[in-house]
């Protein structure tokens, strides 16, 4: 069965003491793990891990807007000639924790949304509580970006239709399998077969089965199950399904065998 885990961030140091094992392990259950950038730093430690089945993506996540300048975009255009750079992000709008002020964010965005459309790479896009700014800040770029993810989807399904109409990838996270959840599985049933993505955003986010412990790449495996059975779709078919759109979001070679 194909499975992928659009992203993760085994930059956090709760992989220091088990990274490569962690990897591994991840590699004879998965065909590839996207592992997602935040900072320079990060995003350069990400680039570090990658080989084959193993692909980063570097940004300025919008805790840190305020690093985006001149110099520091320079650098990441420099960094995404490494073939194994796969997209820009993650970048967007954080409204629930404002650690970097509003216009910054906006501005950081919209830079990084221009350099992704130079390089010719998707964006993957972390949205909180910022849904209509998210997409105003899109619009003008969507007919050049390669495609555009909204990672670990976190709205409504009114807003999950917005975007699927627009084009955009909707990613789901573990937190689809929480009990409490029932507003995620709404959206994600909102969500054409087509446009649905999956992530573990580890180690954040578990899903239910492992709740509160670290989450590893693989785990993606339980929110496959769980939108499966949401959408009534057989696991291996939908596994098959949300694969190909990975490929496709992030032009992934075909020939990905383990
Ligand atoms: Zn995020
Ligand atoms: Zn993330």
């Amino acid at each position: 069965m194909r499975l992928v885990d659009t992203h993760c961030h085994l930059q956090d140091p709760r992989f220091d003491e088990d990274r490569e094992t962690v990897i591994h392990e991840a590699l004879e259950v998965l065909d590839w793990i996207m592992v997602i950038g935040d900072d320079l730093p990060n995003s350069r430690a990400g680039i570090a891990m990658t080989r084959n089945r193993v692909y980063a993506t570097i940004g300025f996540h919008p805790y840190y807007a305020t690093q985006v300048n001149a110099d520091t975009l320079n650098e990441l255009r420099q960094l995404a000639a490494h073939p194994n750079v796969m997209a820009i992000g993650e970048i967007g709008l954080d409204y629930y924790n404002e650690f970097s002020p509003r216009p910054a964010q906006h501005a950081a965005l919209q830079r990084q949304l221009e350099l992704a459309c130079e390089l010719r790479l998707p964006a993957v896009i972390h949205n909180r509580q910022a849904d209509d700014d998210t997409l105003a800040l899109l619009q003008p770029f969507l007919d050049r970006l390669p495609a555009c993810i909204i990672h670990c989807f976190g709205s409504d399904a009114a807003f999950a239709r917005k975007c699927a109409d627009r084009g955009l990838y909707i990613s789901f996270a573990g937190n689809v399998t929480f009990p409490k959840a029932q507003p995620l599985r709404d959206a994600a049933l909102a969500v054409p077969p087509d446009r649905l993505l999956i992530e573990t955003d580890a180690p954040h986010l578990a899903p239910q089965i492992h709740r509160r412990q670290r989450c590893l790449p693989q785990y993606v495996l339980h929110t496959a199950r769980t939108l499966a059975e949401l959408k009534n779709i057989p696991l291996e078919e939908f596994c098959e399904t949300i694969t190909q759109n990975a490929q496709n979001a992030f032009q992934i070679p075909p020939a990905t065998a383990r």
